[in-house]
């Protein structure tokens, strides 16, 4: 896929851009066909040049995040997926009052690292997402949350690139989140957030953390690849209770099955191909409608073409 175009593209940029890579080795789940080009932009002009090129090329993109919520189909992604990992990132406190500290948090940046910046500073609130595997910039497009605690909580404000390539800032109050949603016009790039958290105790804040991640070692199957709960909740039953109940915990197609733990998890037992992760799912839509009368909704991101 490496055309007279793109090479202008790699010569322009400071970064590096990857031709036809598969992106099982991108996502959690350890599935999924190639994207044509992988950039990773070195800094903001690069970002812009990559966006002004996709525009010239009439090409479609995307933003990877750590793949941990993505399940990127057989025959892969015609377009560009843009990391951010090599030039997005970083963490710093901004202010220090005397009961709020500001934080800005790249989003590159790994959602692991923003936990521990605020335990290590006293900063008390992002301890709910101890043991959440993805970026900074993709739990913010979730709305990432567990344990009564959600992305929008402490953000105080987003920093965003348009498809045109402009950086704007936005205070949460202009932004709209729900449940495991920030609705993001198409082709805006979240940037980084700054997080507002309260002055806590440093060995508070690391027990509810270690707590938190003994809670999700006891449910989750994490010796797997997957990509956390496939199904959203319904309002009133967890969809792992939902599929436990129409008796399809640990059913297997192929290297794809209903985790055997969790079931709202499917694990990848090996050489699991999307398509069979998708008939699984299915398979578990349909059984929850037919006997419990409930719509599940997909959680992951599904993306890609079939082979
Ligand atoms: C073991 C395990 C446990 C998990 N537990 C939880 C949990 O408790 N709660 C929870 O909410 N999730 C959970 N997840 C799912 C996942 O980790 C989160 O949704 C995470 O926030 C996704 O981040 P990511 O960087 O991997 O995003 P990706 O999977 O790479 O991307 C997800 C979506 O965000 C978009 N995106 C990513 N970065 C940007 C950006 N900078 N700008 C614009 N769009 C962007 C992508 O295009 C894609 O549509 C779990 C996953 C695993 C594997």
């Amino acid at each position: 896929m490496m055309t007279a175009n793109s090479i202008k593209l790699a010569e322009e940029i400071k970064g590096e851009i990857l031709y036809s890579v598969r992106l099982s080795q991108y996502t959690s789940f350890g599935v999924g066909g190639p994207v044509d080009f992988l950039v990773f932009p070195a800094d903001l002009e690069d970002l812009q040049k990559t966006l002004r090129w996709c525009r010239q090329q009439k090409l479609a993109y995307f933003v990877l995040g750590n793949g941990t919520n993505l399940l990127v189909r057989d025959g892969g992604v015609r377009g560009m997926a843009i990391s951010l990992s090599r030039g997005f990132g970083g963490i710093s406190e901004l202010e220090r009052g005397e009961k709020e500290g500001l934080i800005l948090a790249g989003a590159g940046e790994s959602l692991g690292r923003l936990v521990e910046f605020s335990r290590e500073n006293a900063l008390a609130g992002m301890e709910w997402a101890a043991g959440i595997p993805g970026t900074v910039g993709g739990a913010l497009f979730m709305n990432a949350g567990a344990f009564r605690g959600e992305m929008k909580d402490d953000l105080q404000s987003l920093q965003l690139m348009d498809p045109e390539g402009d950086v704007v800032e936005k205070g949460k109050e202009e932004l709209s989140f729900s449940y495991r949603v920030l609705e993001l016009k198409k082709g805006w790039i979240i940037l980084g957030g700054k997080f507002r958290l309260q002055i806590g105790n440093g060995q508070a804040i690391r027990s509810r953390m270690e707590e938190i991640l003994q809670k999700r070692a006891a449910k989750q199957p994490l010796h797997l690849p997957s990509a956390g709960s496939i199904f959203r909740n319904p309002s009133r039953v967890a969809a792992g209770k939902l599929i436990e109940g129409v008796g399809l915990k640990g059913t297997r197609l192929r290297d794809a099955q209903i985790s055997e733990k969790h079931a709202n998890f499917i694990v990848n037992l090996g050489k699991a191909r999307a398509r069979d992760i998708l008939t699984l799912a299915e398979w578990a839509k349909e059984k929850v409608f037919e006997e419990k009368g409930v719509k599940l909704e997909m959680e992951i991101q599904v993306i890609g073409e079939d082979e």
